[in-house]
């Protein structure tokens, strides 16, 4: 079968754009190379494989194994939150929040694939990082993913239930926790494909931020700042928790307050 013809079966299943995505990825290619190419012949059996996981649920990122992140390619397994462009609004933060100072040392608190540090290792090529995860599997995929990026370097991946097995003082602390309800109604895709430890904290949602916004101050420098996700309606909240701290929140690109930056 031809990829156009293909494509048209697929398209009635799931998402045009997931379609593409996924022929691409059988194809060896990416989309913008497979839709200005010349028509190509598809497996066809392969290609139905592909699509038959889709409209089952299971997220693109994890049928193609790879997810793009503040422009890095970054590998990712059922072990790691998918990166969301949301998050990329913390990178963001963290360039205002420093300025022309360039952080030294960056601590990434749920390091899952990596993401946050290895973006924030990118912008600061000096700067070098130590990314912390309860789970050692997340763990492996963000050492592959430091290691492919060439990052293996100024990154260090260790296994720490938030700041427990951390020593030092960091001029910049990355985290995005867990942050959802445990009653919430998340996209079946989701709940039932992204890892519930990287997703939900408790019945408020805020478990995870008691547990690590009173560690922060201990693992800050002087002049240091954390930049933390949060859910869409938790700023206040997570404010409050942070006693000690000027708070400064920032707004993703659909307008909704995502991250608190802390400073002394
Ligand atoms: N933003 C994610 C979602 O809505 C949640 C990520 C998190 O809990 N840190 O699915």
């Amino acid at each position: 079968m031809n990829a156009a013809a293909a494509l048209l079966a697929a398209a009635r299943r799931i998402d045009r754009f997931d379609a593409e995505v996924l022929l691409a990825h059988l194809l060896g290619t990416d989309r913008m190379s497979l839709l200005a190419g010349p028509v190509r012949e598809v497996d066809e059996a392969a290609y139905e494989a592909l699509v038959g996981r889709r409209a089952g649920g299971e997220p693109v990122a994890y049928i193609t194994g790879h997810r793009e992140f503040w422009s890095l390619d970054l590998a990712v397994t059922p072990a790691v939150l998918i990166p969301r462009p949301d998050s990329e609004t913390l990178i963001g933060a963290a360039k205002i929040l420093r300025g022309d100072h360039a952080p030294a040392t960056i601590l990434d608190l749920g390091t899952g694939s990596g993401a946050l540090l290895l973006a924030a290792l990118t912008e600061w090529p000096r700067a070098r990082g130590l990314g912390v995860d309860r789970s050692l599997a997340a763990l492996a995929v963000a050492a592959g993913n430091a290691a492919r990026l060439g990052l293996s370097g100024r990154a260090v991946f260790i296994e720490s239930d938030w700041g427990a097995a951390v020593t030092g003082r960091f001029d910049l602390i990355l985290c995005n926790p867990p942050y959802v309800e445990a009653d919430a109604k998340l996209a079946a895709d989701v709940r039932d494909f992204e890892p519930a430890a990287a997703l939900f904290a408790g019945a408020d949602g805020l478990d995870a931020y008691r547990v690590l916004v009173p560690q922060l101050a201990g693992l800050l420098n002087p002049r240091g700042g954390v930049v933390l996700e949060v859910g869409a309606t938790q700023a206040g909240a997570v404010t409050a928790l942070a006693a000690g701290f000027a708070v400064t929140v920032r707004r993703d690109l659909a307008g909704h307050e995502r991250c608190l930056v802390l400073t002394r």
